[in-house]
């Protein structure tokens, strides 16, 4: 029988109007359904999101512990940033925080405060939580761990993913529950103590997804186990993620040594020797985590690099 309707007359823009409610009842508005997210975002192509996980605002005395003066460095915050790599494998949390999101959310619009020593104070406005939502990820999601070292200002979020497999150094491992260590806060990373699920990284490279496009690497000295990750993205090439390697550019540009209460200042220099010769090498790009100004032009997510 001949219609006038034409959802009923073309099968296929019915289907294309069912996709859309689908859609728009499975998370794709700002209702609750966006709150618990399932798309499980299944990649072609690897990506890297970036996060805000704060700013450090640093005292005159905290810049010249790099060897650098105030007019060196220019600009004296340090940006904290999070890091999601999404692999066509799986995914990889680097790098978690300076505030619980707990504590953030507490806060409300203000957002959080904390000092991180006497010459850094954090301040924190978004939870890594809600950034994660925002593309479609919950903690629960999240296949494999790491930071860069255990330091309060990258390990805050940690019991967020002790359910993933946490790539660690045993070293570093050791650092993070040291008897008397004020570089750490151990209630970050509770529930990671009893963990099954631990890759113990013991060599100075590790593969996470066996195809060479995200490489956790040893750089140690900042901490006993400090490490870097080595990204081959598709597009955008080869990128280093620095850890604490270095804080401020001027730091590697003048050729400073490292701080002064470095775990190790003689390790450190040797993993910058180590590690510059390895970005000349492999033309890849330096970021550094904490550099304000090169984390100012970053793409944020929801955006991403791929
Ligand atoms: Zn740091």
């Amino acid at each position: 029988m001949p219609t006038d309707d034409p959802v009923r007359r073309y099968p296929a823009l019915r289907r294309w109007l069912v996709a859309l409610l689908l859609l728009s009842s499975f998370g794709g508005g700002a209702g609750p359904a966006a709150q618990t997210p399932t798309a499980r975002t299944q990649v072609r192509k690897m990506r890297l999101y970036v996060f805000d996980c704060g700013v450090l605002d640093i005292t005159t005395a905290g810049v010249e512990r790099y060897h650098l003066t105030t007019a060196e460095v220019g600009e004296t915050r340090m940006s904290v940033p999070c890091f999601l790599i999404a692999h066509p494998r799986g995914t990889l949390m680097w790098d978690l925080g300076v505030i619980p999101d707990s504590t953030v959310e507490a806060q409300g619009q203000a957002g959080a405060r904390s000092n991180v020593n006497a010459t850094a104070a954090a301040v924190v406005t978004r939870t890594l939580k809600s950034q994660l939502a925002q593309i479609g990820y919950a903690p629960a999601d999240i296949k494999y761990v790491a930071v860069s070292h255990a330091h309060i200002d990258h390990s805050a979020n940690l019991n967020a993913f002790a359910a993933s497999t946490w790539l660690a150094r045993p070293a570093e491992r050791d650092f993070m529950w040291a008897e008397n260590n004020p570089r750490v806060n151990p209630s970050f990373y509770t529930d990671l103590k009893n963990s099954r699920s631990v890759v113990a990284l013991d060599k100075d490279e590790y593969d996470v997804f066996g195809d060479g496009q995200v490489v956790v690497k040893s750089a140690p000295g900042h901490t006993p186990g400090h490490q870097v990750l080595i990204l081959r993205l598709p597009t955008t090439g080869r990128v280093m993620l620095s850890g604490d390697l270095y804080h401020y550019p001027p730091e590697r540009a003048l050729h400073r040594a490292p701080p002064d209460n470095e775990f190790s200042v003689e390790e450190s220099a040797a993993s910058r020797v180590r590690i510059e010769e390895y970005l000349r090498k492999t033309k890849t790009t330096l970021w550094i985590e904490h550099d304000f100004a090169a984390n100012a032009r970053l793409k944020k997510s929801p955006a991403y690099y791929e």
